[in-house]
């Protein structure tokens, strides 16, 4: 019997802009180019074949996506910069964020993947989500047409879906950097290279008495857990906590973690079950508010008092 000739494969054309302008100019003219950053998710659908763009968009040249800086106390972080540079260049600043990124792949996958690039994945895996959640960030999208930011818990519209046009291109997040402790816990079959059964980021801010969550792997996009977070900025101003930073009540750690459960609609797949990550959610959960309340009594309280 005849083999058949394999198919014969489709030109790939590549795009290569140096500047943002010419970016944004090339996305404007080819909606359907595929940008491609770190391309650690990109390189891995094209390789598997789930993924055979005709055109790529290489934004590696472009300067601009390869800067922090930092406005008015708010961190820019461009769209390119790796998890190896938000690790060493803004640990301080963004350290939930770069507890994420610690988690992310292997050295080789944090020297090339990009904050910028999990964000327009958009997978409910992705590990920078619940962090960015936590920390109330802002994705800056642009086009030729303007600029725009959007609330990143708006920016995720459905399993691997974003709020992005397609003449779109993420320029930077905006994080302000936390006034209380950040954490990040993550749950896989192994401690390296794995993608999250689930995952949770927290962030406390004391300075306006509220708290950021951030759910991974446990919904079909990203999302915060709305009512664990009231419940807890109620408990600790109605006991004084913030002022105080007296021990935390075990029974308002436990129904944090209840409610981060509640928040969250997991489905059952090859890494685990929906009944797993509910449970793993609500001890992540409470042990994250647990080290980062032993952080602000600790660390938080003895840095304040060096500054006074
Ligand atoms: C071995 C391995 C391990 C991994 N481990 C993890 C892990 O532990 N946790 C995790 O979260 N992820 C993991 N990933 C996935 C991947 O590394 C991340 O999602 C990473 O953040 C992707 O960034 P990138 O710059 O490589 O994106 P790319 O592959 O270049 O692009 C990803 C997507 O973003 C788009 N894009 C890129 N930049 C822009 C931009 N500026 N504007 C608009 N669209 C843009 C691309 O078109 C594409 O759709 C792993 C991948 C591999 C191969």
């Amino acid at each position: 019997m005849a083999v058949p000739a394999p198919e014969a494969s489709p030109i790939m054309e590549f795009l290569q802009p140096t500047t943002w302008v010419e970016a944004l100019e090339a996305k404007a003219a080819h909606p359907d180019a595929v940008p491609i950053a770190g391309g650690t998710d990109v390189m891995v659908g094209i390789n598997f074949g789930h993924l055979r763009p005709s055109l790529l968009l290489d934004l590696t040249r472009v300067g601009d996506l390869q800067e922090w800086s930092t406005e008015d106390g708010v961190v820019r972080l461009g769209a390119g910069v790796s998890y190896a540079r938000v690790i060493t260049e803004l640990g301080d600043r963004l350290p939930g964020l770069a507890m994420a990124a610690r988690t992310i792949g292997s050295p080789q996958i944090r020297n090339r993947g990009t904050v910028g690039g999990n964000l327009a994945t958009a997978s409910p895996a992705g590990d920078a989500h619940p962090a960015l959640l936590a920390a109330d960030t802002e994705v800056e999208v642009a086009s030729v047409r303007g600029t725009r930011r959007i609330p990143v818990a708006d920016f995720y519209t459905g399993v691997k879906r974003n709020a992005m046009d397609a003449d779109e291109l993420i320029a930077a997040v905006h994080i302000t950097p936390p006034s209380g402790p950040q954490q990040y816990s993550k749950i896989g079959t192994r401690n390296a290279m794995v993608i999250a059964v689930a995952a949770f980021g927290l962030a406390l801010h004391p300075d306006r008495g509220a708290v950021g969550t951030g759910i991974g792997s446990a919904a079909p996009t990203p999302r915060r857990a709305p009512a664990a977070e009231q419940f807890l900025a109620g408990e600790l101003a109605g006991a004084g906590l913030w002022e105080s930073r007296g021990e935390l009540p075990a029974e308002t750690a436990r129904r944090f973690g209840e409610l981060v459960a509640d928040a969250a609609a997991p489905i059952d797949d090859v890494r685990g079950t929906a009944g797993y990550r509910l449970h793993a959610l609500s001890v992540m959960a409470r042990r994250a508010l647990t080290w980062a309340w032993t952080d602000y009594r600790t660390d938080y309280r003895n840095n304040a008092a060096k500054e006074a």
